[in-house]
């Protein structure tokens, strides 16, 4: 049964999400791992042609339209914060999921590369498709991000998961650029 899917952007927007010099504060000089998701940077330089409702950075962060914003506050009654970044073709919006699904990384295999002696944190974790979670049941309303941030260094970010109900709300209004994967429980 798919209790949930996993939701990003199908293509990169160009953009560097730590290019702004206030950005390494927050990023361990040792393993590149990024201490603080609540950051988003003032500005991005990104593609015109790669201006899609959710697309992510080439750090592979995942930014969202106005449209997407609006769509998500009004018509699916979400209370997460969008912080809006500016670029030259118009806004664009970052969130990080206040609502955590714990991810099997033992059932799913997943390597924890390298531990860092500085933060704690691991340089790469790699393993996140196909998805397991250690709850089976299914995801209720609300945008849910994993407990485990996967990839290498500052690109290291955590699944963002929708259910299967609010997957069907935002399939319909047709975003550019997002995909789904689903979740097996
Ligand atoms: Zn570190």
């Amino acid at each position: 049964m798919i209790i949930g899917y996993v939701f990003s952007g199908s293509s990169s927007n160009g953009g560097l999400f730590f290019g702004e010099s206030d950005a390494a504060e927050i990023i361990c000089s040792n393993c590149g791992t990024c201490n603080d998701y609540g950051y988003a940077p003032r500005s991005l330089n990104i593609n015109k042609s790669q201006m899609y409702d959710i697309s992510f950075t080439d750090d592979l962060r995942r930014v969202f339209s106005d449209r997407f914003v609006a769509f998500a506050k009004s018509n699916l009654g979400s209370d997460e914060q969008f912080k809006i970044i500016q670029t030259a073709h118009g806004s664009l919006n970052y969130m990080f999921p206040s609502r955590i699904v714990e991810f099997d990384s033992i059932r799913r295999k997943t390597q924890f590369v390298n531990k860092c002696d500085l933060c704690g944190g691991f340089e790469s974790i790699v393993g996140a498709h196909p998805t397991f979670l250690l709850s089976e049941k299914p995801i209720g309303p609300g945008f849910f991000r994993t407990d485990i941030a996967f990839a290498s260094g500052k690109s290291k970010f955590p699944l963002f998961i929708v259910g299967v109900e609010w997957k069907k709300l935002l399939e319909k209004e047709k975003f550019r650029g997002l995909v789904f994967k689903p979740i097996e429980g």
